[in-house]
């Protein structure tokens, strides 16, 4: 057992029966219980219930009906709702929240035979990009244990990088699956908006939020995705149509795409990183195989980062008002009134950048200011989705940084606001375009990883899932790991 396994080798150290999945699953268990007091990935541990699910899953590979991912321990964002298990969103407000049912997403990976070793860290209610604002604390980037893992998905991202779980799910609302990724060395993908159930993921900015998966692979994510993605009644702003090919995905493997690919770089996103060229080398490995490279534009993509902040601040602002102290969610001690419950209830519980949203979002939605704001940076989302589909007329697929540096220094841009939303630069505007989009690791610089991310027409993972694949059997950048141990 090696703690950097793809959970497509796992899988057949299972099926072999090299090793049970108890095995497995201690094997992990035991690896968390000495690594997270240095990399505080996780905020729960589910020893218990993953020794029982493992149980369960052995049971099943002898009695032969295995699904491909039975008995493969994995972690989930501490986002999805879990029942039984605390659920809290990184937050005071949910500190002691225990879902009454589990997540779509969540409920097919349990049905499928996959064993939940714990909750994985992030950034408040999915608010922010270096898992700093997590009530939990801080995680540890395991290349450079002074630095960020990236977020808000930073726990699953280190957890997988540290080796505490070859798979973790994540969310990404404006990169939180990406930069983290990036940040880690590993692989994530965003899938498009509506690919995946939001059934009991805890509503962050509900136009914008996806659930998707952070692995060790392209293979591995692909092989994850096919296991929890697809039409549910339970969320309405997921498409209804199964895609036959994901359907597919699930018995299969990806296969070697052929034919030559339009890729588009755009320059727009070319301003500021790869000194080394290591993007330059990666897009040379696509040329290589018959695509073209061409230079394309996305004009707007400065906007991007306002009118993010104004929409997804409007949506949380009415998303978090929930949290009210009355029917679940911290409450304040002795309140003398229904305001002043609903007043401390929401002070206590709530951090400062989750404050902030609010803040920021109410004002945005504010009679006064809903035109100027609100309805502006709508205008502005849907230039930015023209200049995706003007864009995908030329071109097929498109390469660009995941993110504007390497993870940063704790405490680094903690006392700036500004300079952190920055770090969605490249991020946001495929999450308001709701496009599927991935990040792969494409070399380092300084001994921190690099991040390049794909993004791909609506619906298409496939593309980015195969041409992932593909550069991965070529490249070893994805299986590079830090001496943690
Ligand atoms: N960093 C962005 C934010 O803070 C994106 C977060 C996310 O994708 N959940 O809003």
């Amino acid at each position: 057992m090696h703690p950097f396994s793809q959970i497509t080798s796992l899988q057949q150290g299972l099926a072999r029966g090299d090793y049970s999945s108890r095995e497995l699953t201690e094997f992990y268990l035991e690896r968390v219980k000495r690594l997270n007091p240095r990399s505080n990935c996780y905020i729960t541990l589910c020893e218990e219930r993953a020794l029982r699910q493992a149980d369960a899953a052995d049971q099943r590979i002898r009695n032969g009906a295995a699904s491909p991912i039975t008995g493969i321990p994995l972690a989930h964002k501490d986002i999805f709702c879990t029942s039984g298990v605390a659920t809290t969103c990184g937050s005071r407000m949910l500190e002691t929240f225990v879902a009454p049912y589990d997540a779509t997403v969540v409920a097919r990976l349990d049905a499928a035979g996959a064993v939940t070793l714990g909750k994985a860290n992030l950034d408040e209610f999915a608010m922010g990009s270096s898992n700093e604002n997590s009530y939990f604390g801080a995680v540890s980037n395991p290349w450079d244990e002074e630095r960020v893992p990236g977020g808000s998905s930073g726990g699953s991202a280190a957890a997988v990088a540290w080796g505490l779980a070859p798979i973790a799910t994540g969310t990404d609302t404006g990169g939180s699956i990406r930069q983290p990724a990036a940040f880690c060395g590993v692989s994530g993908l965003k899938p498009t908006y509506g690919r995946v159930s939001r059934y009991g993921m805890v509503a962050f900015a509900s136009s914008l939020d996806q659930g998707g998966v952070l692995g060790r692979s392209v293979a591995d994510l692909g092989l994850l995705l096919a296991h929890f993605a697809g039409p549910d009644p339970l969320d309405s702003t997921c498409h209804a149509a199964a895609d036959p090919w994901l359907d597919a995905l699930r018995n299969g493997s990806l296969e070697t795409p052929t034919g030559g690919l339009r890729i588009g770089l755009p320059t727009e996103y070319f301003t500021q990183l790869d000194e080394a060229g290591q993007l330059d080398a990666a897009a040379k490995i696509f040329e290589a195989w018959g695509c073209t490279l061409t230079d394309i534009s996305l004009p707007h993509t400065d906007a991007a980062i306002p009118a993010y902040y104004i929409i997804a601040g409007a949506e949380a602002s009415t998303n978090l008002s929930r949290y009210d102290g009355v029917r679940f969610g911290h409450r304040c001690s002795d309140p003398a009134s229904l305001d002043d419950l609903y007043q401390r209830s929401r002070t206590e519980g709530f951090g400062a950048e989750v404050k902030r949203r609010i803040l920021t979002g109410t004002y945005a939605l504010s009679v006064g200011y809903f035109d100027a704001y609100y309805i502006k940076a709508q205008k502005i989302r849907r230039l930015i989705q023209q200049d995706f589909l003007n864009a995908f007329d030329a071109v097929d697929l498109i390469l660009a940084p995941t993110a504007p540096g390497v993870a940063f220094p704790k405490g680094d841009l903690t006392g700036d606001p500004v300079a952190m939303y920055q770090q969605d630069l490249f991020t946001i505007p495929a999450s308001l375009a709701g496009l599927p989009a991935m990040s792969l690791p494409c070399g380092f610089e300084a001994g921190l990883p690099l991040g390049m991310q794909l993004i791909a027409p609506h619906f298409a993972e496939r593309t980015l899932l195969e041409w992932g694949d593909r550069y991965q059997r070529e490249t070893d950048w994805h299986l590079q790991h830090p001496e943690v141990d």
